[in-house]
């Protein structure tokens, strides 16, 4: 549609540079909120190509600050963009973008571990975000957790993280950052490293390198278990990562047992099981281990 912007505003394209509009409102970076901003357009739709396509239902943008990434989304022709940002100094900034936006940005102040996801627009609903680093692990795991009680909430998650968090989602067996988090995510979703950024694309630069990731929940979870049973088996078998399972495997009543039904060998490891594994062992528990003691 060629209708114009609402009267007095501007275009998305011909909005200020980033960087003056930090500096006209006053947005310096805060570290308690982890925000480190991307103030390169070309990056920021990159981004936004990443998630595929936009022109259905609702995007969800986590932690807009000044809108660098929202920018991009709205550029990259998303149909809506729900952007929840828990900093109220970052209102007027973003208030400007949804001006210009003619009705496509909707903004929430509100802490994203708070809402509820199917509450922030119809589906298919995607979340594509520059995540604050130091709340990005619990949040994947409510979106995760989401998608274990239906797939159907999220179509994707597209989301920058520090490297060595997004190497834990994609991690193989027998390798370092393969653990309890590599195991939910994978169960639920396929999980891609799509590329990495340097400290210094960002303001102000992070202390570590970090990682664009894509997540696709699975139609129906890789093989069948509870969350709760598989979160218990992981837990005891990741938590003495070191120990063969008979050992580690034994906070859970008879280990021996445990393994016997699965067929899984005594002396394996934690890191050396799949999440087919995983999931047998889940399966396997007795019904009073199976939903957390
Ligand atoms: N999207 C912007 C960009 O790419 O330049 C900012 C990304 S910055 C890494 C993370 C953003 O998340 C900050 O704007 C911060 O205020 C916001 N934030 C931090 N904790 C939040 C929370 N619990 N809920 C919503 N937003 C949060």
């Amino acid at each position: 549609s060629g209708t114009a912007p609402a009267p007095g505003s501007a275009a998305l394209e011909d909005l200020p540079p980033l960087r003056s509009v930090i500096a006209a409102h006053g947005l310096a970076a805060r570290k308690s909120l982890g925000q480190h901003f991307l103030l390169d357009l070309n990056l920021t739709r990159r981004i936004a190509r990443a998630a595929g396509d936009l022109s259905h239902g609702t995007t969800i943008e986590i932690g807009p600050g000044p809108g660098g990434l929202t920018r991009g989304l709205l550029l990259e022709k998303a149909a809506r963009v729900v952007a929840v940002e828990k900093d109220p100094r970052c209102r007027d900034a973003l208030a400007e973008i949804a001006a210009a936006a003619r009705g496509r940005l909707e903004l929430l102040q509100a802490d994203a571990l708070q809402v509820e996801l199917t509450a922030l627009g119809p589906a298919p609903r995607r979340i594509v975000a520059n995540l604050p680093y130091n709340v990005g692990t619990p949040l994947l795991i409510a979106w995760l957790t989401r998608i274990a009680e239906d797939p159907a909430v999220l179509q994707s998650i597209t989301v920058m993280l520090q490297r060595e968090v997004a190497e834990r989602l994609v991690a193989a067996p027998r390798t370092k950052p393969y653990g309890r988090l590599t195991v939910l995510t994978q169960w639920l979703c396929e999980a891609q490293l799509l590329f990495d950024l340097p400290p210094r694309a960002f303001v102000p630069p992070p202390k570590v390198v970090s990682s664009v990731l894509r997540l696709v929940p699975r139609p129906a979870p890789l093989a069948p278990a509870s969350p709760a049973a598989l979160e218990r088996v992981t837990q005891a078998a990741f938590g003495q990562r070191r120990k063969m399972l008979r050992q580690s495997l034994k906070s859970l009543g008879d280990a021996q047992r445990l393994l016997e039904v699965t067929g899984l060998p005594e002396t394996a490891r934690a890191e050396e099981l799949t999440v087919e594994q995983f999931c047998a062992l889940a399966r396997a528990l007795p019904s009073e281990e199976r939903d957390g003691a």
